[in-house]
């Protein structure tokens, strides 16, 4: 196999960080043509070092930083033109590692070049789904998610001759499974940050802990797998080794199974369909024994259910969740509002929005600004 080009779009978080861990441990099967990072310049600067990227997009302070100390044979692009380098000539595939719906532009310019696509943002998925599925389509670009459970399911489903009847995304249930509910009102952000299973960044984090990251995930397999909202079920199973799995008419279930860490579902993308030693542990399951299931619980996680409604609306409400619930969960994470007013917010802008049910990019564009300035009013009412 010759070696791929990757373009790695948020490099220094953590999804990045573990993209280049993969390369690490193959470095004769990836050539890293771009990077792309916003603040953390210092850190992007030792990769660049190492990986040797031809093209780098950065925030206006580490494009300040790089002219300065100048560096021979890349060419720097400022952030928000990132969208350049995710459909660079020599780029094979693309990882799109950045948070919030930035991502979307350099998603749309990456399946308009062909490119293969690695999401592990959601953001750009869940609002303009049904726009990035046609465009994939059109220019018969692939993509293939790395986002645990979504790479489940799409491994379950390769090779499939037939439509699945629907799919199980499982959920670990996050950091607050085992706390009741009338204890909400008394967590911290310290107790919320503390993940049982997976370690990832703290937005992530919060959105997990309010479930509003199944949510999101629920939107997001709708667009991937072509299913309709009643086709997706969420299962919590708290040991997190089942990453999901599709149901299929004659009621088989397949699953896809593997230890908990993201360079799993990562390097499959990058390797697809060739798989490769990871360097990761194996699973063991005698010594993992036994495999708990159980339903969401809806009450303690109102934010699931509101994502399954704003799911079956669709248009333009999906933007709505996502802006809204941004700007809830920083306001959260700056010790602005409680835990519990995270949904509340979010909730009061979905029931105000007038949805638009076939939406251009622009009416997607202009309903996330509108729905960001309606939380942050939202959030000056609900304040500590
Ligand atoms: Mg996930």
């Amino acid at each position: 196999m010759k070696p791929r080009s990757l373009a790695i779009l948020g490099s220094t978080g953590s999804i990045g960080l573990n993209t280049l861990k993969v390369v690490d441990q193959n470095p004769h099967r990836f050539q890293v043509k771009a990077l792309s990072a916003y603040n953390n310049f210092e850190l992007l600067e030792g990769q660049i070092k190492k990986y040797k990227p031809s093209h780098v997009a950065v925030g206006a302070q580490g494009l300040a930083h790089f002219k300065r100390i100048g560096i021979k044979g890349v060419k720097f692009y400022h952030a928000r033109d990132c969208a350049r380098i995710a459909s660079l000539k020599e780029v094979d595939v693309v990882v799109l590692a950045m948070q919030g719906t930035s991502a979307l532009m350099p998603f749309l310019e990456a399946l308009r070049a062909g490119k293969t696509v690695a999401p592990a943002n959601k953001e750009a998925l869940v609002i303009a789904g049904d726009l990035i599925m046609s465009e994939a389509a059109k220019h018969k670009a692939r993509i293939i998610p790395v986002d645990s459970e979504q790479s489940a399911i799409f491994q379950c489903l390769d090779g499939q001759k037939q439509k699945p009847v629907c799919v199980h995304l499982t959920a670990s249930g996050g950091p607050l499974r085992n706390v009741r509910l009338n204890d909400f009102k008394r967590l911290t952000r310290k107790d919320i940050l503390r993940h049982p299973r997976w370690k990832m960044g703290p937005k992530i984090t919060v959105d997990s802990a309010t479930m509003m990251n199944k949510g999101f995930e629920v939107i997001e397999a709708m667009h991937l797998f072509n299913l309709s909202i009643g086709q997706i079920k969420v299962l919590v199973h708290p040991e997190s080794v089942v990453h999901s799995l599709v149901e299929f008419a004659d009621g088989s279930l397949l699953a896809q199974l593997g230890v908990t860490d993201m360079r799993l579902p990562i390097q499959y993308a990058l390797t697809y369909p060739q798989r490769l030693p990871t360097g990761l542990g194996k699973l063991d399951l005698v010594q993992l024994g036994s495999f708990h299931f159980e339903g969401p619980d809806l009450k303690k996680f109102p934010s699931l259910g509101l994502a399954y409604k704003v799911a079956g609306q669709a248009g333009t409400l999906p933007a709505v969740l996502i802006a809204a619930d941004q700007e809830a969960v920083e306001a959260f994470l700056k010790g602005k509002i409680d835990f519990l007013s995270i949904y509340k917010v979010v909730e009061k802008v979905v029931l105000r929005h007038k949805i638009i049910k076939h939406p251009s990019l622009q009416d997607i564009l202009q309903t996330d600004e509108w729905a960001r300035a309606e939380a942050v009013r939202e959030i000056l009412n609900s304040k500590l």
